[in-house]
């Protein structure tokens, strides 16, 4: 079917759904509250489901050129001995959040995405045959169509993401008592830093200079945490209490769907978060493309993606508390240690 659908919300969410319902012939408004998108931003790592939806949406360029292969890392100590080796999927690539938007966003004919416009009611909005709330976590659609009850929830721990001013590096985590700290790469050949530890560890006044907040977090860690902090490039810093969203006994009502972020936020543990996202935005163009009438697109898209991420959502937080546990972790990394030294991790939906 074709017709007319709102969007709120120009993250990757909202920007690939319209991506595939411009592809099928609707007529489609994004309504975002940035007045432009992010000029700068964190590697996000994609796994092989996501970078064939990339495919899909018809940004195979952007997987091409515009990304890195993420090749096998280290699980490490902090005194940085491995603990286990970790080999990522194949095919799976790492791309700039800011790469990854503007791709999706110049996908689109002009006037498709109206930027600065935000919406703080639902009857605020156009009519259309289909809204969907590409919010995020917060999302304002949500809370109005779902109830309060679907607030988000914090998972007690803190994250801090940035960029070395340091050449690419293995792939690697570092695990400690109530702390972790990883590496990646970036396109542009920088080094891609995320830390995550509790929340108890650090006072709310230390957000506003990370780069101290980590050299205490991470004191007498090893040699490639402490360069990675010392050349960390202050303007790409981002300090922030992660949450993420119970799951939802339905992602659609009337003619309401929530998708990405707003449907399942998740711990960015596993980095599966914006990778859902893209996926959603593939099965939900697809199914309005292709099904006679919207309510049966919109069963069938939450028959098919509901299950799939309110399972990412309870393995990210497992994922989360045993990163940054605070007791145990003696057991924690004999077991990771006896797992034979290579961790596969497989990309199951
Ligand atoms: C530390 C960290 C690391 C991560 N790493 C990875 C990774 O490696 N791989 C991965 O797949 N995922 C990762 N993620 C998860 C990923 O960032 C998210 O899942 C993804 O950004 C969700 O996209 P979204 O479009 O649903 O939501 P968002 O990115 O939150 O976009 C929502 C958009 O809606 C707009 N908006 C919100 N409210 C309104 C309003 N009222 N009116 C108008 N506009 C509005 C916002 O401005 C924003 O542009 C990570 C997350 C974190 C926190």
């Amino acid at each position: 079917m074709r017709g007319r659908a709102v969007v709120v919300g120009a993250g990757i969410a909202g920007l690939a759904v319209a991506r595939g319902l411009v592809a099928g012939g609707w007529d489609v408004q994004v309504r975002e509250r940035a007045g432009a998108p992010p000029g700068t931003g964190a590697s996000l790592g994609m796994w092989p489901h996501a970078v064939t939806a990339l495919e899909r949406l018809g940004l195979g360029e952007l997987v091409r050129h515009g990304t890195v292969v993420a090749a096998s890392g280290e699980l490490l100590r902090p005194d940085g001995r491995r603990l286990a080796r970790v080999e990522p999927p194949g095919a799976m690539r790492l791309v700039g959040r800011p790469d990854l938007l503007s791709a999706l966003a110049d996908s689109l004919p002009d006037g498709v995405v109206r930027w600065g416009v935000r919406t703080s009611s639902v009857a605020g909005l156009p009519a259309a045959d289909v809204l969907v709330a590409a919010d995020g976590i917060g999302s304002v659609v949500r809370r109005e169509v779902f109830g309060p009850a679907t607030a988000p929830r914090g998972l007690g721990t803190v994250a801090v993401r940035g960029t070395a001013n340091l050449p690419r590096p293995d792939l690697s985590e570092t695990w400690g008592e109530g702390r972790m700290f990883g590496l990646t790469a970036r396109v542009d050949g920088r080094t891609n830093v995320y830390a995550c530890f509790r929340g108890t560890l650090a006072a709310p006044a230390e957000a506003a200079d990370p780069v101290a907040l980590l050299r205490r977090v991470f004191a007498g860690w090893h040699e490639a945490v402490r360069a990675a902090i010392e050349t960390l490039d202050p303007a790409s810093l981002d300090v922030r209490a992660l949450q993420d969203l119970r799951p939802l006994p339905r992602t659609t009502r009337g003619n309401a769907v929530l998708v990405g972020d707003a449907a399942h936020a998740m711990a960015p543990n596993l980095g599966r978060g914006a990778c859902e996202s893209l996926v959603d935005a593939v099965v939900l163009a697809d199914r309005l493309n292709c099904a006679p009438d919207v309510a049966t697109a919109l069963r069938a898209y939450d028959r098919a993606r509901r299950r799939p991420t309110a399972r990412l959502v309870r393995i990210s937080r497992l994922l989360n508390r045993a990163s940054t546990a605070e007791h145990l972790t003696g057991l924690r990394d004999g077991l990771l240690a006896a797992a034979g030294g290579v961790l596969a991790v497989g990309s199951r939906q």
